[in-house]
């Protein structure tokens, strides 16, 4: 037992992990899928953008500098809530602070999808969020999908902005840079993500055409309501 302690300590034995082995193998597979099809869809470009998800004590998220395609399981990264990397692995993605910051803010997260998707980043930078112009911005949480203000990335300043901005959402902008979407699970962050595309791509579309009219905080309160029962279909009796 000595031994093995000491031979830990020289690094020879990979320390003991906090998740179980078989929930975080599953997890690495999943966000490796999640992040190689934000790639080819085009949601976010190059290697841009990162995917992480939440273990006990701490997460896993995508590496550095590594191209989605050729990125597997194994290169995921396992770090602790205080910022602690496992060693042995790659670097993590730079923006590990942002992901770590709203795992520590909101315990109901569970999977984060960040990208530099066309239409949202072009609206970040004018510093701009997407306004309650069409109902389905209630499905990121709130009357509006806001623009967290501008910091370089890879900062604590960014992970507080970031924070911030988000509140009790599921979605934000960061100001010159992309996307931030949280959610239980990854498909979802995924999906909130996608879904923030689009309404940018929408509003976009409409500030071409003019000023758009937005809904009231009532009607968006209304709408926030019904998505709490939207596509559940009822039991049937068998
Ligand atoms: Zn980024």
């Amino acid at each position: 037992m000595r031994r093995t302690a000491v031979r830990r300590r020289a690094g020879r034995v990979a320390p003991k992990r906090a998740s179980s082995p078989g929930v975080a193998a599953t997890t690495r597979a999943e966000i490796v899928a999640i992040a190689q099809r934000m790639s080819s869809s085009g949601l976010s470009p190059g290697k841009s953008g990162n995917v992480s998800a939440r273990i006990d004590g701490g997460m896993l998220i995508t590496p550095t500098g590594l191209p989605y395609a050729e990125m597997r399981p194994a290169d995921i990264v396992e770090m602790r809530l205080d910022g602690r990397v496992v060693p042995g692995q790659r670097v993590a993605s730079s923006e590990w602070c942002v992901h770590l910051a709203i795992y520590k803010a909101r315990e109901d997260v569970r999977a984060i999808v960040h990208t530099h998707s066309l239409n949202a980043t072009a609206l970040s930078c004018l510093h701009r969020g997407i306004p309650a112009f069409h109902y389905m911005v209630a499905e990121a949480g709130g009357d509006e999908i806001a623009c967290a203000p501008y910091a370089t990335y890879g900062t604590e300043e960014l992970a507080r902005y970031t924070v911030k901005a988000l509140g009790l959402r599921r979605a934000c902008l960061l100001a010159n840079h992309g996307v931030v979407a949280a959610a239980g699970t990854l498909r979802k962050a995924y999906e909130m993500a996608a879904a923030v595309e689009t309404l940018a791509a929408q509003y976009a579309r409409a500030l071409q055409l003019g000023r758009p009219k937005l809904l009231t905080a009532r009607e968006m309160a209304r709408v926030i309501e019904k998505f709490k029962t939207y596509g559940k279909q009822p039991e049937v009796k068998k």
